[in-house]
């Protein structure tokens, strides 16, 4: 029995390394199952793609729930496959748009991306406390990697823990706003603009266009007098239409830079080891304390 489970992973990490989508499928399923048969043979496989991981460039995108997420991966993925990049979206947590049972409607507004043979999208992460489904996040993470993409979208909704546990495990973050929000937002949103690495002010079309204008320019002139997140990177603001698409070849180009000037500078290496060692932390805190239970 133990031999053919051990069997069964060596072909599963084989056909995932050689990008069959169904081993990837069949692979996340096993990380994310809880039954303790499972749990060997997930860190098996995981052990066994380690070395096959962090090639990609991670990119996460937060926001309020209908400031138009959906909509942008949908455009921006598109854009990505035109660049020649294998494209992964996951989601953080269960309420984020992709997975908070909308699914006829994600379906529209990511329907050409979701058809695309270099996109591939995995809406539901398995429900429980936000910490085991971040962990699990990661994990599908690095098994999409393993499986040869070099962009990995992961959604989160802005509001509350869960775009903290994103920041943590990417490397690129945009933090999608509307015009408009209202003072009492602007408070809530202080810290999230913190660890934002670009600050997009979504739907800038029609009457809208002078309005997210200026937001734009009030956020940036806002961001003079906070931290942030990745060293030697200023924060931009910019408009953009996820829907007519425009604006959103300029946030492209500012994420390719983003990657170049991050490892020109050694920032992006230095995020990623402390992004580890964190969730090695983590991870470890979690074992003592099921094992103490
Ligand atoms: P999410 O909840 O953040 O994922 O937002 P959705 O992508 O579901 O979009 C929420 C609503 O905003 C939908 O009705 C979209 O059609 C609309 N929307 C998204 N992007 C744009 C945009 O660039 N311009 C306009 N006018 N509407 C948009």
């Amino acid at each position: 029995m133990q031999k053919q489970e051990s069997i069964n992973i060596e072909r599963l990490q084989k056909s995932l390394l050689a990008g069959d989508i169904k081993s990837l499928s069949k692979a996340i399923t096993l990380i994310e199952s809880n039954s303790p048969g499972h749990f060997e043979a997930s860190k098996d496989l995981l052990n066994s793609i380690l070395p096959y991981t962090g090639k990609s460039l991670r990119i996460g995108i937060t926001g309020v729930p209908g400031a138009g997420k959906s909509t942008f991966i949908g455009t921006f993925g598109l854009l990505l496959i035109e660049r020649g990049h294998k494209v992964a979206v996951l989601a953080i947590d269960p309420s984020s748009s992709l997975t908070r049972g909308s699914i006829l409607g994600d379906k529209t507004r990511m329907e050409k991306l979701s058809r695309s043979e270099n996109c591939f999208i995995r809406p539901s992460p398995a429900r429980g406390s936000l910490g085991g489904v971040a962990n699990q996040t990661r994990e599908t993470m690095l098994l999409c990697e393993a499986a040869g993409y070099e962009r990995v979208i992961v959604e989160s909704v802005g509001v509350g823990q869960s775009e903290i546990e994103l920041r943590s495990m990417v490397d690129y973050l945009m933090l999608l706003l509307i015009s408009g929000g209202g003072d009492e937002l602007q408070g809530i949103k202080k810290g999230i603009i913190e660890i934002a690495d670009t600050i997009i002010i979504n739907k800038a079309d029609g009457q809208n266009i002078n309005q997210a204008k200026i937001s734009a320019m009030e956020y940036s002139s806002a961001l003079k007098y906070l931290n942030h997140y990745t060293e030697g990177w200023d924060v931009a603001v910019k408009t953009c239409s996820a829907i007519e698409t425009t604006g959103l070849q300029e946030l492209l180009e500012l994420t390719d830079e983003f990657e170049k000037v991050t490892k020109e500078n050694g920032a992006f290496e230095k995020t990623r080891n402390e992004q580890l060692k964190e969730w090695m932390d983590k991870l470890f805190l979690e074992r003592l304390k099921s094992k103490f239970l």
